[in-house]
């Protein structure tokens, strides 16, 4: 797909996470981001709200540039405006999101095409909670397992911008480590949820069922408790030819 297809399909993400009645984003918040396989991607510009952007409102970032200034010294606020201006493939396009950081990261280490970073209210009433991310931790039911997989990634309350992308490398690191594969989310505690698809549809999906399943957990705790499933099933969920298939279809 060349550039111009991929800021499309974008732009269409980002109207369907910008729904209000989907309570994922209101006024300016969350951000999506695609790459497109050539060493670029589209990331949203600061100040531009999801359900109404349009081409206009993303720039085009240049992938190694940015992720270098992650392996130098830490930067200030002046530091990060800086090297978001100098990581544009053309000066011309608009100053891009301070979550950029986080967006190559999800490109360069997990491989996702497109990324969508929402504050729904369902998935925060968790987050923002005493109980942070913990409630996520296990799984509820098959289409959770299926659509979100059956571990988040998930990182504590991180300056957003520089120093929260410092912290979700390392996170993602340590995951892949672990699963030795990379995760479709990532919880971020009193922040908001990022969703890592390999299509524009899928990390769409991936919001939907995430919103759907924080609306479980809140609702089974109050009945009582979250009834996990046990590894046995979790196991044979996620490896079910019918729900590869399934998987497969949903991405589309
Ligand atoms: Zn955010």
């Amino acid at each position: 797909m060349d550039r111009m297809r991929i800021l499309d399909e974008l732009v269409w993400l980002s109207h369907e996470i910008g729904k209000e009645e989907r309570q994922l984003v209101i006024l300016g918040e969350g951000n999506t981001s695609a790459y497109n396989g050539d060493g670029t991607f589209w990331v949203k510009a600061s100040g531009h709200s999801l359900p109404t952007i349009g081409a206009e409102g993303f720039s085009l970032v240049n992938l190694e540039t940015i992720l270098a200034y992650l392996d130098g010294p830490v930067l200030d606020d002046q530091g990060v405006a800086d090297a978001l201006a100098g990581s544009l493939v053309e000066p011309g396009y608009p100053k891009p999101s301070v979550e950029t950081f986080l967006h190559a990261l999800c490109m360069k280490e997990c491989g996702a095409k497109f990324i969508a970073h929402s504050h729904a209210v369902s998935v925060n009433q968790i987050l923002c909670s005493i109980r942070g991310a913990e409630p996520f931790k296990g799984n509820i039911c098959p289409d959770q397992i299926v659509v979100c997989g059956s571990a988040p990634a998930v990182v504590p309350y991180v300056d957003p911008g520089f120093h929260l992308a410092l912290a979700v490398r390392d996170e993602f690191r340590r995951y892949i480590a672990v699963y030795g594969r990379s995760p479709k989310v990532l919880l971020m505690e009193n922040h908001g949820i990022v969703s890592l698809g390999s299509t524009a549809k899928e990390a769409f999906n991936i919001q939907l069922m995430a919103d759907k399943w924080a609306k479980i957990l809140i609702g089974a705790t109050t009945m009582g408790g979250i009834e996990y499933l046990s590894e046995e099933n979790v196991e044979r969920i996620s490896n079910r030819l019918d729900e590869k298939y399934r998987q497969r279809i949903l991405e589309k």
